[in-house]
C-alpha cells in the first residue's frame, strides 16, 4: 500500500471515520499500521514519537500474540552481572546474568554480590515444587451440593485430567485440589506445563475439564469464573506462599568470613543482624506478606530482559531470606515460593528477550521438555540470592546512600 493510501487513512484517523484497532485490516500491513497509529498520535498530541518509532521489531510477527494497537517499543537499558558459579540440578557452571532496568546501582549491586558468592564456592539451588495453576469458580445450590461436586471431582479425575490434557502437548493434571466457601466451590488445578511458564496452557485446559464439569456432574454446578482468584494471578496470596505457584526454588550459600570482609566489607554477623531485624521484625511489623529486602528489584529486571510476564513479579517475588552464622561463616538462604518463568511462549519469543535467553543458554524449548525453564527457574534464583546478599551486606554497612547517589545519579565520574 503506497503514502497516499496512509496519508488517507490518517486523515481518516482524524476524523474518526476510521478505529484505531481496525489499521491491521484496513491498511493489509501491520507495520504500516504502526506508522499510521504513531503519526495520528503525533498529529493529534504536537508531539514527537521518534524513539518509540526506533525498533527492530517485525509487527507482522508480534500482533495477534503480544500486542494489539501498537504504535513503537519502548527501550530498557541492559546490564550485565556475573560470573555467578551455581550447583543446581539442572543449572551447572557460571552464568552472566542479563537485566533490564532503569535503576542505577541495581546492576553493580547484585554484580558484587554474583563475586562474593562465586569466591565463596558458589551456589545450590533446588526445585522443592513444580505446578502452574487455575482455579475457576463455580456456584451450586448448598453445602451438600458443594460436597458432593467435590466427591465427584475425586472420583473422575482421571477422565477430567483426559479432556484437559487434550487440549495440549505439553500440559500435565497433577491434581485438583477443592475449596468450599458457602454454596462456592472453587477447583484449584495444577499442571506441570513443560518449558513454558503456562498461564494460556492451563487455562485453555481448564477452560475444557469445566465444560466437561458442568455437563456431566449430576447436581447443578455453574461455572461462574474460569479464574475464581484462588489460582493466584498477578496478585499477592497466601495460597501461593503455601502450596507454591510456577516454580518453588530454593538457593543457598556459604559466605566465606573474609570474603565479606574483602568483597562486601561487611562481617556476617552484620548481615545476620539486618536479616533478623529488617526482614523478619521490620516485615512482620509491617504485615508484609514477604520476608526480604529487595527480591522484586532482581526478578524484575530478568523478566524484562528475558520476555517473561512483567505483572507475574508479584507472586514470583515472594519469598523468604534466612541467615545463620556458622564458625564465622555466613549461611545465606532464599526461598522464592512461586516463581512463574518460561522459555517459551509469550514474549520469549521477541529477538532481544530470546538473545537475553540464550545468554543463559535456556532460549526455547528443553531436551526433555521442561529442562529449560527449570534451569532458568534455578538461575533465577541464584541471582535473587546474589543480590539480596548484596543489599543486606551495604545495609549493614551503611554503604546504601553512598552507592545510590554515586550510581544512581549520575555522579560517578
Ligand atoms: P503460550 O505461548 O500460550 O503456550 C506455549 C506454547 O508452546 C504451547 O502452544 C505449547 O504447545 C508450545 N510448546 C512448544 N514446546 C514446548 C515446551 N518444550 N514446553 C512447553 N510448551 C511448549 O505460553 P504460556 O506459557 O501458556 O502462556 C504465557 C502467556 O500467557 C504470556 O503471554 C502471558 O502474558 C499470558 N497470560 C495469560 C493468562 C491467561 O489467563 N490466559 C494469564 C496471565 C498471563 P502445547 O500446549 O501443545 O504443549
Amino acid at each position: 500500500m503506497g503514502s497516499e493510501n496512509l496519508e488517507e487513512v490518517i486523515s481518516k484517523l482524524m476524523r474518526g471515520e476510521v478505529s484505531l484497532s481496525k489499521l491491521d485490516e484496513v491498511l493489509g500491513n501491520k507495520n504500516l499500521a504502526v506508522v499510521a497509529r504513531r503519526v495520528f498520535l503525533e498529529r493529534k498530541l504536537g508531539i514527537k514519537l521518534s524513539a518509540i518509532a526506533s525498533t527492530i521489531l517485525d509487527f507482522e510477527q508480534i500482533v495477534g500474540r503480544n500486542i494489539e494497537n501498537p504504535i513503537g517499543a519502548v527501550q530498557v537499558p541492559i546490564g550485565i552481572a556475573g560470573p555467578l558459579l551455581i550447583h543446581g540440578e539442572y543449572a551447572r557452571g557460571e552464568y552472566y546474568i542479563p537485566l533490564a532496568t532503569t535503576e542505577g546501582a541495581l546492576v553493580a549491586s547484585i554484580n558484587r554480590g554474583c563475586k562474593a558468592v562465586t569466591l565463596s564456592g558458589g551456589v545450590r539451588t533446588r526445585i522443592i515444587r513444580d505446578g502452574m495453576t487455575r482455579a475457576p469458580v463455580f456456584r451450586v445450590r448448598n453445602i451438600d451440593e458443594a460436597l458432593e461436586l467435590v466427591k465427584w471431582v475425586n472420583e473422575h479425575f482421571e477422565e477430567i485430567k483426559k479432556v484437559a490434557e487434550s487440549t495440549t502437548r505439553h500440559g500435565k493434571l497433577v491434581r485438583i485440589e477443592p475449596y468450599i466457601m458457602g454454596n462456592n466451590v472453587w477447583l484449584r488445578f495444577e499442571y506441570t506445563t513443560g518449558d513454558a511458564m503456562g498461564m494460556n496452557m492451563v487455562t485453555i485446559a481448564t477452560d475444557k475439564a469445566c465444560e466437561y464439569i458442568e455437563k456431566n456432574f449430576p447436581g447443578e454446578a455453574y461455572l461462574v469464573s474460569l479464574s475464581g482468584n484462588m489460582c493466584t494471578d498477578k496478585k499477592p496470596a497466601y495460597i501461593n506462599m503455601l502450596l507454591g505457584r510456577g516454580k518453588t526454588v530454593v538457593a543457598e550459600a556459604v559466605i566465606k568470613r573474609d570474603v565479606a570482609l574483602k568483597v562486601l566489607k561487611t562481617l556476617p554477623e552484620y548481615i545476620h543482624e539486618v536479616n533478623l531485624r529488617k526482614n523478619w521484625a521490620g516485615s512482620v511489623r509491617a504485615g508484609s506478606l514477604s520476608i526480604n529486602a529487595h527480591f522484586a528489584n532482581i526478578i524484575a529486571a530478568i523478566f524484562i530482559a528475558t520476555g517473561q510476564d512483567i505483572a507475574q513479579v508479584v507472586e514470583s517475588s515472594m519469598g523468604f531470606v534466612w541467615t545463620e552464622v556458622r564458625d564465622g561463616d555466613l549461611y545465606f538462604s532464599v526461598t522464592l515460593t512461586s516463581l512463574e518463568v518460561g522459555t517459551v511462549g509469550g514474549g520469549t519469543r521477541l529477538p532481544t528477550q530470546q538473545e537475553a535467553l540464550k545468554i543463559l543458554g535456556v532460549a526455547g524449548p528443553g531436551d526433555p521438555p521442561g529442562t529449560n525453564a527449570k534451569k532458568f527457574a534455578e538461575i533465577v534464583t541464584a541471582a535473587v540470592l546474589a543480590g539480596e546478599l548484596n543489599l543486606l551486606a551495604a545495609l549493614s554497612a551503611r554503604e546504601l546512600a553512598r552507592a545510590h547517589e554515586r550510581l544512581g545519579r549520575g555522579r560517578s565520574g
